[in-house]
């Protein structure tokens, strides 16, 4: 069976329609994916017919919302494998790995690893941590023997890519988990890149905490999460002050809301978070089985079109989830990306937030296509004779 044909779900997705029926191929879901019509439907009734506070509101419209807004957060926990308390909202996993950084008592030292986004790098540096970096194996996957040998009871976190945004690697998380409770650290997995594209269920993995944004799961901008076990979470002090966290405030002294709530000071984002739900909602109808198995045929392709062109270098294992990074002799990336963009073939190119992973690499910049629910063959094709028809005006 065709499985790609079979998934693949352009019609749900307003964006991907393009005036004139030119098929537009959208090859940057790492980035940001494509919303469903489920999605904006839910998130324009919230902003519409059910708009109202949370959380403070005496009149029913306000309590229905902060029902819809407290089911969000069961269904963001359910998808992941957690439990409601232990789901705190935040902007997205950027501010998720902030709030670990700041806010995590026993501040010592994390191990990091190269192929790190910075989103997982500079928060840890901002909150005064002792960094410890772990290398890559030749294929770019994070060296967890290399690991075993760098940790040592010093270490309080270990923070890892559950995937990687560039090479598409996927953590053997279960033996993470192993090397870094070995010495006493937790492990934080950043999963932004996985929870799109595999099966996440936080119990299986071991972690500790797990952190991701809405925005690439289908969901929209501006929410994303941070499940922490929750006898972590009630051991982390406030990170950000305001309504909404407190149990009572006096001019001499306020006590805390217990988490999540306490790590969600002021309004929060109530649209975004019934958007978010409906987003788990969309995803896991399809199940994300079929969309992993969907996206390592597109990857499969992807790669063994590359690899027939000699000048091209691709990065990452072969069994890479959803992403494909690579680079062409004599063509920098972002040419590559504008002369694409002209086939109506919408890749990244860049450092992708990943600085030390270029250097790693030895290369200032990759070319990356990543797919999704929506992706098909005829994108894969489109980028292929793209490339072809780059390295022919290149010469
Ligand atoms: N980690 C990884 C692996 C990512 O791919 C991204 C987004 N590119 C982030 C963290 C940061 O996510 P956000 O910008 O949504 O906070």
């Amino acid at each position: 069976m065709n499985v790609a044909a079979t998934i693949s779900r352009k019609a749900d997705f307003p964006g991907l329609v393009t005036p004139a029926g030119k098929p537009w191929h959208y090859l940057d879901s790492a980035a940001t994916a494509q919303k469903p019509r489920a999605v904006i439907d839910a998130v324009t009734k919230a902003l519409g017919a059910n708009y109202a506070t949370v959380h403070r509101g005496v009149y029913s419209r306000s309590a229905e919302m902060t029902l819809g807004y407290e089911a969000a957060r069961r269904r963001v926990a359910e998808f992941i494998g957690g439990s409601e308390d232990e789901i705190v909202f935040t902007r997205g996993a950027t501010e998720a790995i902030n709030l670990l950084a700041y806010s995590y008592p026993d501040k010592r030292r994390v191990l990091l690893s190269e192929l790190e986004h910075h989103s997982n790098i500079v928060p840890w540096q901002l909150a005064g941590w002792d960094i410890d970096v772990c290398p890559l194996t030749e294929d770019g996957r994070i060296d967890l023997d290399a690991a075993a040998d760098i940790l040592t009871p010093d270490h309080a976190m270990v923070a890892f890519a559950h995937v990687s945004n560039v090479l598409g690697s996927v953590l053997d998380a279960g033996r993470a988990a192993e090397l870094a409770h070995g010495v006493g650290a937790k492990l934080l997995l950043d999963g932004c890149q996985a929870v799109p594209r595999l099966p996440v269920d936080v119990a299986a993995l071991d972690c500790d905490f797990y952190a991701f944004s809405a925005h690439k799961l289908y969901g929209p901008t501006g929410i994303g999460a941070l499940w922490g076990r929750s006898e972590l979470l009630a051991a982390m002090p406030p990170w950000q002050g305001g309504g909404a966290m407190i149990d009572r405030v006096t001019f001499e002294t306020t006590t805390y809301a217990p988490a999540p709530q306490r790590f969600e000071a002021g309004t929060p984002a109530i649209v975004e978070a019934i958007g978010f739900a409906a987003a788990c909602d969309y995803v896991a109808n399809i199940g994300l089985d079929a969309i992993h198995a969907h996206e390592a045929k597109l990857v499969a392709m992807t790669r063994e079109g590359l690899g027939r062109m000699n000048d091209v270098v691709l990065f990452g294992p072969d069994e890479s989830a959803g992403i494909v990074s690579f680079a062409i002799d004599r063509i920098h990336p972002h040419d590559l990306g504008t002369i694409l963009d002209e086939e109506n073939v919408a890749i990244r190119a860049g450092h992708h937030c990943a600085q030390p992973l270029m250097d790693r690499l030895g290369v200032p910049a990759t070319a990356r296509a990543s797919f999704g629910i929506y992706s098909d063959e005829d994108d894969v094709a489109a980028l292929l004779r793209g490339i072809e028809r780059t390295k022919r005006i290149f010469g």
